[in-house]
């Protein structure tokens, strides 16, 4: 097998048979052969009931594996790197808004230039609001900023790449994945291709701000210890003012003989100094809840089904 697409699809019931048409229309003639690996990250819509028609239909060879519940997009990739057989692997979203005939163009790069080991498909523009795209800015200088890995500010997890690379990501089998910091820490040559993203097939984005984040907060815990360190430089900062301030306060005194009553001061730096400290164990507790859930070696994902099909 040469190109294995991987589609996470949740709640894309309207999608799934639209996307695989796009697929073949986009392979068509392409002398290679490939599969869609589907995987049902616990749709609440007839999402499964679609993937089943596909994979019984066999228009092109399809697998399909579904999830016992939701357990995030993140889970679904892995899920499908480990189910998928071919050669090359592509990560692509059922929505239609990555177009398969991109992925087309990502298997030419491997195929003629060796040197390259992942095609990584950035947005060349992005039709997302002011707000949102000054907030994806702040996130990726404040991640490249602490953390060692180098993330491309519009790079998302549609890429293609080789089988070795795809086994390197599963050797990583943390319970908390952040596919651009993996991407970015297993390395390998990677060449940049611009697309356009294209609007939604159908149904809505799974991703609202909260969502986004929480997903912004874990990728910076997951790939940085940096903000630990933050709690000693404050410490070290506060000291050092309180250090000067008892100076100030106690030549004051001896100097110009002024009593400084400080009601105001006080309340102040408490609020401030507790503020502080409860900001440093939230730090620290953001820490300790991945160690815990880590700790439980839970698996990444219940398949409840997987559907192959049979090899010609
Ligand atoms: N997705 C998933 N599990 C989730 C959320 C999303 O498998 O919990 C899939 C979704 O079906 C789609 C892809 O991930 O194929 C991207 O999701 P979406 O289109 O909502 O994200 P956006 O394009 O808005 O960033
Ligand atoms: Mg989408």
């Amino acid at each position: 097998m040469k190109l294995s697409l991987i589609v996470p699809c949740y709640n894309e019931a309207e999608n799934v048979a639209a996307f695989q048409e796009a697929v073949i229309g986009a392979f068509d003639g392409c002398g290679y052969d490939y599969e869609i690996v589907f995987v049902d990250d616990g749709s609440r819509d007839a999402t499964l009931h679609n993937l089943k028609k596909l994979h019984a239909a066999q228009a092109c060879p399809v697998k399909v594996i579904s999830f016992s519940r939701n357990f995030g997009k993140e889970a679904a990739l892995y899920a499908g790197l480990q189910h998928a057989s071919g050669e090359y692997l592509s990560l692509i979203d059922a929505d239609l808004q990555q177009r398969p005939e991109i992925v087309r163009d990502m298997v030419e790069i491997l195929d003629q230039q060796p040197e390259y080991d992942v095609v990584a498909a950035y947005q060349d523009r992005r039709g997302e609001g002011k707000i949102l795209s000054a907030f994806k800015k702040c996130f990726y200088s404040l991640i490249n900023c602490l953390s060692k890995v180098k993330l491309h500010p519009d790079a998302s997890d549609f890429r293609t790449f080789r089988r070795s690379v795809a086994e390197s990501i599963l050797s990583l089998g943390e319970y908390h994945r952040f596919s651009k910091g993996i991407f970015a820490w297993v390395g390998y040559s990677t060449s940049f291709l611009p697309y356009t993203a294209q609007a939604r097939a159908a149904g809505t984005s799974k991703w609202n701000f909260r969502k986004l984040a929480n997903y912004a907060i874990e990728g910076i815990i997951g790939f940085s210890t940096a903000p630990l360190r933050l709690a000693t430089y404050l410490g070290c900062a506060t000291a050092l003012a309180a250090m000067v301030y008892l100076v100030v306060v106690v030549l004051q005194k001896l100097i110009a003989g002024i009593d400084i009553p400080g009601y105001a001061t006080i309340i102040v730096l408490i609020l401030l100094l507790g503020g502080m400290q409860l900001f440093c164990i939230g730090i620290i507790g953001e820490y300790v809840g991945k160690i815990f859930e880590q700790s439980k070696d839970r698996p990444i994902y219940i398949a409840k089904e997987v559907l192959d099909y049979e090899e010609k």
